[in-house]
């Protein structure tokens, strides 16, 4: 599922949900080349499209090696469970 809201475009399935601010990203696909899954295509303008979320291991390169910021992953069930009076994480 793809929703867009300003500049973020938001990919999500069950288990993951990645982000992409469209207004931070320059098009230099990093993402794009360190995904070892290949999760990750370039659109007409060179910002990442997670067209096979369904893949994505959450191994976090992506977010970790893109220079602006500018794409995030998320666990949704981590995030889901999250205990708001402790920070734990339930399972
Ligand atoms: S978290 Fe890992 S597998 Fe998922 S899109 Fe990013 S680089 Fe690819
Ligand atoms: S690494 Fe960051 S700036 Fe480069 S294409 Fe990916 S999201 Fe955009």
């Amino acid at each position: 599922m793809v929703t867009k809201k300003d500049n973020m475009k938001v990919y999500q399935n069950e288990e993951t949900k990645i982000i992409v601010n469209e207004e931070w990203c320059k098009s230099c696909g990093i993402c794009i080349n360190y995904c070892p899954k290949k999760v990750l295509v370039a659109n007409e303008k060179g910002y990442p499209v997670a067209e096979k979320i369904d893949d994505c291991i959450q191994c976090m390169l992506c977010e970790l090696r893109c220079p602006d910021f500018a794409i995030r992953v998320e666990n949704r069930k981590k995030v889901a469970n999250y205990n708001m009076k402790d920070g734990s994480l339930e399972d």
